[in-house]
This record gives C-alpha cells, structure tokens and sequence, in this order.
C-alpha cells in the first residue's frame, strides 16, 4: 500500500500512477525471489532490501527536495557522466530506470525494435510516466557511446531535456582535447541550472564523495574475491546497482558496515556457496536493475559470480581522481578526463588495456572461467568479444559467451548452457 503522500509527489510529477504501483508490485516479488529465498545472507543486507522497497517513494521525495532548492538531478545510463560535477553543485547523479522488459512494447512504438534492450527499456519508461527519476530529472546525460543511443537522444529530447556530451572513441592527444571541451560544457550547463560557479573547492568536494564510495565499491570487490566467499554475486550486484541510485554519503556509510561485516566473515572462514564452488567472472554490458536474469541462473547452478567487469561494477568504481588542495579548477578538470579517459568502454578502439586488465582480474581473484555477456544488439561489446576470447583462450581460460535480453523466455536455455560450461570446467580441473 503506497503512502497518500507519494501518490500526492507521483501526481506532481505526472507519474501513471496505477501503472508504477503495479511495476513496483512486479518488482518486490522479484526481488523477494532472487534475493529473499536466499540463505546465509549478510545481516547489513536489510538496509539495501529497505531501500529497494522505497526506491520510487522515499528516495524520489528526497530527490524533489533538493532539486526545489534549485540543485540539478541528472539523469543517465553511462558512467562517463562527470557525476562529481552533479555532487559537488549539490545536486545528485542518478542512473534512470533501464532494466525491466516492462517499458519495451511502449518504446518500440517510437523505437526499431532490434536495438539494445537497456535503451528501449529507458525510452519506454520514459513514453510511460512510470519512472520517478527520470520524471523528476532536470535533463537526462546522454553520450554518443553507440549508434543506437546517439540517435534515441533526439527523439528523447522530444519528452524531456537531455544534454549530449560528446565522448570520442579514440584516446590519443587530439580525442580527449576534444574530450575536454565536452567535460567544461557539461560543467557550464551545471552553473547555468544552479546560477553558481563550480570552483576548485566544490569540485574537490564532489570528487570526494565520489572517490569514499568508489573505495567502499573496491573493498567489496575485494572481499568478493577471497577463497571463503562471505556474500553471494547477486547480493554483490543488488548492491553495486543501488550504488548508482541511493544518496551517496549514506549508502558508502551502509556499504562500509557491510564490508566490516563481510571481514568477520572472512576471519571466520563463512562462504555462502558450497566448498569448492567454480568462481567465475562476468564481463562485458551493464546489468541495469531488475536485470537479475544471469546471476540468478548461475548461482542456482552451483557456481559462485565473484565480480563483473561492468560498468555496473568494476569498470565503474576501478580508478579514482586524485586531487590535492593546491590544484586550480582547471587542473582539476584535466584530473577528471585523465580520470573517465580510463574506462575501457568497447566503443573505444583500440581497447586493449580492456583484454590485458581482464587476464590480470582472472589471475588476481583465481577465477576459474568468464562468461562474456552482450545484451543484445549491442554491437561494440559483441565484435569486442572475439578479441577477449582469442586473448583468453591463448591464457587456457575457460570461455562462455551469451547474449540476451531481458524476457525470461530463454532463461532455459541459459541455464542449460551456464551447466554445461560449469560441468565441463569441472571436467577439466578433475
Ligand atoms: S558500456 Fe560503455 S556506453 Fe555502456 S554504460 Fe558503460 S561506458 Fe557507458
Ligand atoms: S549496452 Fe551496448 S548497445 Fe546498449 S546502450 Fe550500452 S553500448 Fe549501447
């Protein structure tokens, strides 16, 4: 039952209110299967399991709050968003809703149908009025990452206002001068919503907040990958997607009680899967939330996700900006582009720091294979993938690729394929 006075908020912001009440119904029994059914969870869980049950209610009334003090609230689906900038005009970077099949038969009425899922899903929210965030976003970021977001931007723009940063698809001298340019329009377009300069202390104070919470992302990473492995990958992943939603000073506060409690943990020698369970790593697109679908398939099929090389995971919070109380507003801003010019993002080429940094993931954390998931249609990360399977396959790295997208019509035959891969990994090992 949904509080009066978030029916009330909804109404404002134009929000179909039947129809997000009867979204968030489809999405608490989910989250009640994937994550409730699970045994030997983590205590500090509850504060994300809370949270995920007000994500449309008590985090969109605090987003109003600060966006009628004429703060901005940005909008997105990419992690090159200079999201310190947002942080440290007192606003909030937050990623739009992107990963329910719910929003899709709306969006195809304006979108082709065979582009990338996590677009259409944005678009559909969009078409529908059932997404407090991005109702109540000030403008959406938009970047030119792939063909088909590029393009949406224009017809988004027809619903509500987005800001197009330019990201080259290079890394050489001329790409990130160009880069640059784009990151100070960006900054400008925040002092013109907030009529306030951003200066050399509200940028290092953005940037601090920004790096507390990526330290805390890291030291989960971190637990993740020892041989007791003290929280399950979709624990793990439940908790990096609200990471992308929640007030970041409270959720770095929550996710350090968490680590804390995974140490003990770890001293103790608790492992959630059963001893001698496969660790693999999942690389390649993000799993916007609810897009639960592959973890929960491999982890009910006997083997442990102990980290995704994602953006919604370690491509995400790998590199922080260092700054110092010396630096000058523009040294600060070359900090950040030096920053987000190493996102290892598919649409860069050549991208092969992204194939060196996989091999040494899989060293470091003892991995025993990869799967290489693509959402579909995603092209940049499904032509990469031949790269990072020749590369591994030279490394005897045990290899599985699977493309999907967010329907649970092929969860069968994932979960027949995910088997055989563990099977034949066992195999081997014996
Ligand atoms: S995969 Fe690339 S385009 Fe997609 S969110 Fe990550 S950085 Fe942005
Ligand atoms: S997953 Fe691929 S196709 Fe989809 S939005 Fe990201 S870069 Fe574009």
């Amino acid at each position: 039952m949904i509080a009066q006075e978030y029916i009330d908020l909804w109404n404002e912001l134009e929000i179909d209110v039947p129809r997000l009440s009867k979204m968030l119904e489809g999405a608490s029994k989910r989250h009640e299967d994937v994550f409730l059914s699970q045994k030997n969870r983590p205590l500090n869980m509850k504060y994300f399991d809370e949270f995920w049950d007000g994500f449309q209610t008590k985090r969109i009334k605090e987003l109003n709050v600060i966006k009628k003090e004429g703060k901005p609230l940005v909008g997105t689906f990419c992690i090159f968003v200079p999201e310190e900038m947002v942080v440290g005009a007192g606003g909030a970077c937050y990623g739009l809703c992107s990963g329910s099949p719910a929003s899709i038969p709306e969006a195809e009425k304006e979108l082709p149908r065979n582009i990338c899922p996590l677009i259409k899903s944005a678009h559909g929210f969009k078409m529908l009025k059932s997404c407090g965030y991005t109702q109540s976003a000030t403008f959406i970021y938009g970047e030119t990452t792939c063909e088909a977001k590029k393009k949406t931007w224009e017809i988004l723009d027809k619903h509500h206002p987005v800001h197009i940063m330019h990201i080259p698809q290079k890394k050489d001298t001329k790409s990130l001068r160009l880069w640059r340019e784009e990151v100070m329009d960006f900054k400008t377009h925040i002092e013109e919503v907030t009529g306030n300069k951003l200066d050399a202390s509200s940028l290092k104070a953005g940037i601090e907040v920004i790096n507390e919470k990526r330290k805390a992302l890291q030291r989960l990473d971190n637990l993740r990958a020892n041989t007791n492995i003290p929280i399950s990958g979709r624990d793990a992943l439940f908790v990096m997607q609200i990471s992308f939603i929640d007030e970041p000073v409270r959720f770095t506060r929550h996710l350090n009680l968490l680590c804390d409690e995974l140490e003990a943990r770890v001293e103790n020698q608790i492992n959630v899967f059963e001893k001698d369970s496969l660790r693999l790593i999942i690389l390649g697109t993000p799993f916007a939330a609810p897009n639960w679908k592959l973890h929960e398939i491999v982890e009910t099929s006997g083997a442990a996700i102990i980290n995704e090389e994602s953006c919604i995971g370690h491509r995400y919070f790998k590199d922080n900006i260092e700054v110092n109380d010396t630096m000058s507003d523009e040294e600060i801003v070359d900090k950040m582009v030096e920053r987000y010019a190493k996102i290892d993002c598919a649409c860069f080429t050549p991208n092969e720091a992204r194939i060196e940094k996989i091999k040494q993931m899989v060293k470091d954390k003892q991995a025993d294979g990869v799967i290489y998931y693509t959402l579909s249609f995603c092209h940049t990360y499904n032509v990469e993938s031949f790269l990072v399977k020749t590369a591994l396959q030279d490394s005897k790295i045990p290899f599985l690729a699977i493309e999907s997208d967010y329907s649970p019509e092929d969860s069968g035959q994932i979960k027949t394929r995910v088997e055989a891969f563990i099977e034949s990994i066992k195999f081997s090992k014996e």
